[in-house]
């Protein structure tokens, strides 16, 4: 009788063993600390990686991968850049064909050249 008793107790240890890891697998993972942080690191650094893809399609616009936009960003890249009215970023020298065209450009450098237009679009 006792015996029979402890192996039926043997069961349920052997149910409940089953049970409680599955149960925990069901748990949600926790999440990420700082959800909004994370955002903005990864849109800061799409942002980045962006400025820089720009930065080296206009570079090859002129025919040579110089870092030298030698084309005025601030006509779409038609006209061509001075030596006397330039721009750097990003270790970019950028050219443009006016004063005009520079200080345009330069008021944000950076939404300008993520907004700069190519000859082919
Ligand atoms: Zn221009």
């Amino acid at each position: 009788m006792i015996s029979r008793m402890a192996r039926c107790w043997g069961c349920w240890l052997v149910v409940g063993a089953l049970l409680v890891p599955a149960g925990c697998k069901k748990e949600e993972p926790a999440e990420p600390a700082s959800p909004i942080g994370a955002l903005a690191e990864k849109a800061a650094e799409v942002g980045e990686t962006t400025v820089a893809a720009v930065l080296v399609r206009a570079d090859k616009v002129d025919g040579a991968e110089d870092k030298v936009v030698s084309k005025c960003a601030g006509c779409a890249l038609a006209m061509d850049g001075s030596p006397d009215h330039t721009l750097n970023a990003e270790g970019y020298t950028l050219r443009f064909c006016s004063a005009e065209c520079k200080d345009r450009f330069a008021a944000d450098t950076t939404k300008s050249i993520l907004e700069m237009n190519f000859p082919e679009d």
